[in-house]
């Protein structure tokens, strides 16, 4: 059997554990990476930019999306709305470019029944308190969100063995030459 690069690649794991850094190093050394850019309810946090790091809509708009059919995957995390937009990725495929989706893992579930060819890579934290640390450091969410998001994360760490490879996110350039690997890039 002929082994080829993967196409589509899934990358989860808890908020914080450095999933949109390993994400943004990866297509920086990597451009040809299609980093598809979800759509969320979620408001904007200070500094970031519509259609760069999300498509911001209203809740109406997404489900209506959704509806549609428009969203490859869709999830609700911690009261908010996430999807990825399904013709952005599909272009990018058919254009030859390897393609990442950064979500929950929720998400992660439904690529594995819908595109079961995908590679799905979960990222842990190297210690508890180092993903607390993460967290608190980012400074992007108060204490009560922070406290969900954690909580959410022990969930989500007890299903890494669903995924092909779990990578521990400790050294951000190590992780990103370890995920190059596994998908295939050169
Ligand atoms: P996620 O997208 O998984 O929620 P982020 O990419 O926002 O996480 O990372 C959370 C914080 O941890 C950010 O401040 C980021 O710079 C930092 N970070 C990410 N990876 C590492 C790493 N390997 N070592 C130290 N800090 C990291
Ligand atoms: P954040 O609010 O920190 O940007 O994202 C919260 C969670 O939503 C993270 O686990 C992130 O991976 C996930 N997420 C981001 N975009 C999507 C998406 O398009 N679909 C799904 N299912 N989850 C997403």
């Amino acid at each position: 059997m002929v082994w080829a690069p993967a196409r589509l690649t899934v990358l989860a794991g808890p908020s914080g554990v450095g999933k949109g850094a390993v994400a943004a190093l990866l297509a920086e050394r990597h451009p040809k990476v299609y980093l598809s850019v979800s759509a969320t309810t979620r408001p904007p946090r200070p500094g970031e930019v519509e259609g760069e790091n999300y498509f911001f809509v209203t809740r109406p708009v997404f489900e209506a999306a959704a509806r549609a059919g428009e969203l490859l995957e869709w999830a609700e995390y911690n009261g908010n709305l996430y999807g990825t937009p399904r013709p952005a990725v599909e272009d990018a495929l058919g254009a030859g470019r390897p393609a990442l989706l950064e979500i929950d893992l929720a998400g992660a579930r439904q690529v594995r029944q819908t595109m079961p060819g995908a590679l799905q890579v979960f990222l842990m934290p190297p210690t508890w308190a180092e993903l607390e640390r993460r967290l608190i450091g980012r400074g992007t969410e108060g204490p009560a969100e922070r406290l969900r998001r954690l909580a959410t994360a022990e969930r989500e760490v007890q299903a890494r063995g669903e995924f092909d490879f779990v990578l521990t996110n400790d050294d951000l350039g190590e992780t990103v030459g370890r995920l190059a690997v596994i998908m295939g890039l050169n």
